[in-house]
């Protein structure tokens, strides 16, 4: 077999991810109900306090806090408590911490592909923060080369197709993400495999898009060995 570069993301691809989140903004929620409207209220008002935050600031942590607070201070107006306020900060670090949980079959998978192909863990955020999950996870050296990016459109694949020499009809991006893995990656000229993960972030979904390349569905990291 010819030896393919496989870009691979990280977050709800090698690990969880957002469950974490999620469940982060459960307690979010369940702290605010005093305040009296209802929990689709809350969380309608965090998506967009969210969605003008990662405009602002990108994606992390510490923007997903900031987001916390500015929902909190703006439903709570006068009545905001700065102990509520503690308490979110509680709930961030919390999450901050939390020690990665790598996906079913990943590592014997990288160990098996990282002998044939050159593999290139691709993430997006904040550059210390996935820096720190990647050291963490132990998964760093099957890899060539780490990449973090501030966001993954087509733009910022032609970037590393340029720099890393890929050539297009061997090079793959690996993830569960239709936005930011699958149609950038597809429409700058890659092949794509994607791995859906049922607990997606809501702001990565979006309809699979045809592109110059080809694609592959798989349900688990673990099929990829049959792959490549
Ligand atoms: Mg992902």
């Amino acid at each position: 077999m010819p030896r393919h570069t496989l870009l691979i993301d990280a977050d709800d691809t090698l690990w969880e991810n957002n469950i974490f989140f999620e469940k982060t903004i459960d307690d979010f929620i369940s702290s605010l109900e005093h305040l009296g409207y209802t929990r689709e209220y809350i969380r309608y008002i965090l998506n967009e306090t969210e969605r003008r935050n990662i405009r602002q600031h990108g994606y992390g942590v510490r923007c997903f806090g900031r987001s916390l607070e500015d929902t909190y201070l703006k439903l709570a107006g006068n009545a905001a408590r700065r102990e509520v306020v503690k308490e979110i900060e509680q709930m961030v670090h919390l999450l901050e911490r939390t020690p990665p949980q790598i996906l079913d079959g990943v590592p014997e998978t990288l160990a098996y592909l990282a002998k044939h192909h050159r593999l290139i863990l691709v993430t997006k955020g904040e550059a210390a923060e996935q820096a720190a999950k990647v050291e963490r996870s132990g998964l760093q050296s099957y890899f060539d080369a780490i990449e973090i990016v501030a966001e993954k459109g087509r733009d910022a694949y032609e970037r590393l197709i340029g720099s890393f020499k890929i050539v297009k009809s061997y090079g793959w991006m690996v993830g569960n993400s239709p936005k930011s893995d699958i149609n950038p990656a597809l429409q700058s000229g890659l092949n794509a495999v994607f791995i859906p993960h049922p607990n997606t972030w809501h702001m990565e979904h979006a309809e699979i898009e045809s592109g110059a390349g080809r694609l592959l569905i798989i349900n688990t990291f673990r099929e990829l060995r049959a792959h490549f």
